[in-house]
């Protein structure tokens, strides 16, 4: 029985708009190639344009126009010279991680062959391991403020708020993730050396749902030696959870160890499914390249292989990430600038799709 997917698709900013049609393209092979619809939407806010004309960044019934379909798929927001980066992501992005309960900010990170990893001494399957931020709560809340401002007692206070709901919800998804993958290790980033409160509560949790997953190697690793280990022994990690402010850190850190920024794809996940989730580059729209045709889709169609998974399309899903790693290892002259090559957008994004259909 063939099975239909609706999708929401929101290009945004920037090489938003360049490398979400090359996603669109290899999804479609994808799609054709393993027997099941894909009904693509598409919407132009949630970008500069839309701004300008409506003073903000969505219109305001995007939960209802959103919230049936099985996931969107996100290019870019952000163009700084019409609107500030702050005003963008906050009015777009972050409205639906929160709106949808998108708790789980989840990057892969693989260092594959035909790139060059910044890291001296790091060839292809060295580096295979999976952030899992938490993305709701944590060191984001916006509770605190300013006391005796404009004297020399001034004071600022930024509270971290955790939740046992929260924690526990965000530790379990790492802890399932662990289990289902070969190496089946988790480490928890943690400073609970430092941060007296609120770390230690983290650890316990933990500690407790570790306890429920026996078959998973579990371990905790402050959170500076954790950064430093990402660049001198990123071998040594499976899955690392962590919350918002560390997650943050690290789910950034972790792609750049691998390569170009330009090839990393994430997902922002509601696993519950009470509400679509939401699957984007880690890029931003890059205004410095937008508009020449050079921006490297391959976060944009990895992330598109991330919905398939999530939508339990897994051999379609499995099918474009081998397209990808064929045409980076085997397909130079396609490769685009920051992959040290000649090629564009468009002949990138056409060879993986042109992989994926072949492969069939
Ligand atoms: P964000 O605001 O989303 O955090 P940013 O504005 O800090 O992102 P990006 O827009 O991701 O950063 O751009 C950072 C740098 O990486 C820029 O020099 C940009 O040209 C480059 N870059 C980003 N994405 C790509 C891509 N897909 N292909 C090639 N280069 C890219
Ligand atoms: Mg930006």
């Amino acid at each position: 029985m063939s099975q239909r997917h609706r999708i929401a698709v929101i290009p945004g900013d920037g090489i938003g708009r360049e490398v979400v049609p090359e996603g669109l393209r290899c999804l479609r092979a994808a799609a054709d190639a393993h027997g099941f619809a894909l009904d693509f939407v598409e919407y132009g806010f949630a970008c500069a344009g839309y701004w300008q004309r409506h003073g903000e960044m969505l219109p305001s019934d995007w939960r209802d126009v959103l919230g049936g379909f099985d996931a969107i798929f996100f290019g870019a927001v952000g163009w700084p010279e019409v609107v500030p980066d702050h005003v963008s992501l906050w009015g777009s992005l972050l409205r639906f991680r929160r709106g949808f309960d998108q708790y789980v900010n989840l990057r892969p990170v693989r260092l594959l062959r035909g790139v060059r990893s910044p890291l001296r001494d790091h060839g292809p399957g060295d580096i295979d391991f999976v952030v899992v931020r938490e993305n709701t709560e944590g060191e984001y809340s916006s509770i605190g403020g300013r006391i005796f401002e404009g004297t020399d007692r001034e004071t600022v206070l930024q509270e971290t708020v955790l939740t046992r709901t929260g924690v526990d919800r965000v530790l379990r998804y790492a802890f399932e993730l662990a289990a289902t993958r070969p190496r089946k290790r988790l480490t928890w980033a943690t400073k609970s050396n430092g941060i007296a409160i609120a770390m230690p509560y983290w650890d316990e949790r933990a500690t407790a749902m570790a306890e429920r997953y026996p078959d998973v190697v579990a371990s905790k690793d402050h959170i500076d030696i954790l950064a430093a280990k990402f660049v001198l022994r990123p071998g040594q990690y499976d899955v690392v959870v962590a919350g918002n402010l560390f997650g943050d850190i690290l789910s950034d850190l972790g792609p750049a160890c691998a390569g170009t920024i330009g090839i990393a794809p994430s997902a922002n996940i509601n696993p519950d499914r009470t509400w679509p989730s939401l699957f984007e580059p880690v890029h931003g729209s890059a205004p410095d390249i937008a508009g020449r045709g050079i921006a490297n889709p391959v976060g944009q169609i990895w992330s598109g292989a991330m919905m398939l998974e999530h939508l339990g399309e897994t051999a379609a899903a499995a099918a474009v990430v081998a397209a990808i790693e064929r045409v980076l290892a085997g397909r130079p002259d396609v490769h685009t600038p920051d992959l040290g090559g000649s090629g564009t957008t468009e002949s990138l994004g056409a060879a993986i799709a042109a992989e994926i259909t072949r492969e069939q």
